[in-house]
């Protein structure tokens, strides 16, 4: 059950106490946390990062390695519901935000692009649709009308993302948390805060996505906890996948990482209402189906090495929750990423970071969080 991600050996982080008094806590040292963590410290704040796992333990380090730009709708589909300016300005942060996480990830961030594929015409259509907006508005994005390779046959369109990345998440988010304990912020791990009155500080972030925290107040259970599962194979001689795929709606991803495993996660939809949980287990029939199509990809049964489940937090209007938590005066919530929280959980943690400083971004509007009150 252990993530291949978290194969590597993680630094020791210098250790603060629960009860020292701070400016801002956050609780939950994954991608959003530790980002916040960074942008906190580095504007010269007292911080204190707390969680009842290690760094990077939560989904931050046991996702599928996929940094993506926009969110988890699609191009097209943004333009219709929240119109054509909010979304080009979301998409070209979130390009801006990739190029920020290049630069502070390493080599925990290749910039190979992605492919996004179709499996059947009517996905066709809809990737069509999306590539003629993101082309009418600027963004690049290369059509592919019939993939070629190992993909022929299969998939019967793709758009390549060229902006996009493959990321060894776990060493990612732990890179940004000894940037963040370089620049001053202390760490507890191994502690979950029962209660927020346990934290002495004067702004507390809770940056847990689809864990539930039980701090949310009102938004509790706002945020769908949702179950992701994924295997890693042996490694395979052969370069077959360049980049990180995704098909099937997102339903079905997979990348070849540099040592040549296959990394493959998805089929939700075996079973898509009892994925809808917290709990961190794996299932047989979500393990099949990704063996079975790691195997048709592959034209061979590989050798499982790793599997691993983890949990992220689905919103109903696929925009993230950011911003201070109704009732709960100091309280700010991120989270909410729909299962696209590499890169919009670097960037969020750094929006709350830089409210929080005074320099607030118009693009907390949309992700107010009061929105889930109704
Ligand atoms: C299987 C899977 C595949 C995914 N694939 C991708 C992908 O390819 N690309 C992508 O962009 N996104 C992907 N995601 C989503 C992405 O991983 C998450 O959205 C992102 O990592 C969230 O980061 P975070 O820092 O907000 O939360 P997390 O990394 O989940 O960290 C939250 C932390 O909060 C802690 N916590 C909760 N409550 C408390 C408490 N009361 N006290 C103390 N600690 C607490 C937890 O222990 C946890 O460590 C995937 C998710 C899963 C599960």
């Amino acid at each position: 059950m252990r993530s291949y991600w978290l194969e590597e050996t993680a630094a020791t982080l210098p250790q603060g106490t629960i009860d020292g008094e701070v400016d801002v806590a956050i609780v939950g040292a994954g991608i959003t946390g530790c980002s916040c963590a960074l942008a906190l410290a580095e504007a010269g704040l007292h911080v204190l990062v707390v969680d009842e796992r290690r760094v990077a333990e939560g989904a931050s380090g046991r996702n599928g390695g996929f940094a993506l730009r926009g969110t988890a709708g699609a191009y097209h589909e943004v333009v219709a519901a929240h119109g054509r300016e909010r979304a080009l300005a979301l998409w070209q942060w979130t390009e801006a935000e990739l190029r920020a996480l290049g630069g502070l990830g390493g080599d925990a961030v290749r910039r190979l692009g992605s492919l996004r594929l179709a499996v059947d015409g009517e996905e066709r259509e809809e990737l069509r649709d999306e590539v003629e907006a993101l082309w009418a508005d600027g963004l690049e994005a290369d059509w592919i009308d019939s993939p070629t390779g190992v993909l022929a046959g299969r998939f019967t369109a793709a758009i390549r993302h060229p902006t996009d990345a493959a990321l060894q998440p776990a060493r990612l988010v732990r890179r940004l948390a000894s940037r963040a304990a370089a620049a001053g912020a202390a760490f507890v791990e191994g502690h979950r805060v029962g209660a927020l009155d346990e934290l002495r500080a004067d702004t507390v972030v809770v940056a847990t996505d689809g864990y539930p925290s039980g701090l949310l107040g009102e938004l509790e259970g706002l945020i769908v906890p949702t179950r992701g599962q994924v295997i890693a194979t042996e490694p395979v001689t052969e370069r077959l996948f360049e980049l990180p795929h995704y098909g099937r709606h997102g339903f079905d991803y997979w990348h070849q990482v540099e040592d040549g495993r296959i990394v493959a996660g998805g089929f939700r939809d075996v079973s898509l209402e009892r994925e809808f949980t917290d709990e961190e287990a794996l299932t047989d029939d979500v393990q099949a189906a990704l063996e079975r199509f790691v195997t048709g990809l592959v034209g061979r049964e590989l050798r499982v090495d790793h599997r691993w489940a983890g949990i992220f937090g689905l919103v109903l209007d696929f925009l993230p929750v950011v911003g201070p938590v109704p009732g709960l005066p100091g309280v700010w919530v991120a989270a909410g990423y729909s299962g696209h929280g590499n890169v919009l959980g670097f960037a969020c943690g750094r929006l709350v970071a830089h409210a929080i400083v005074g320099d607030r971004d118009p693009l907390l509007d949309l992700f107010e969080p009061k929105r889930l009150l109704g």
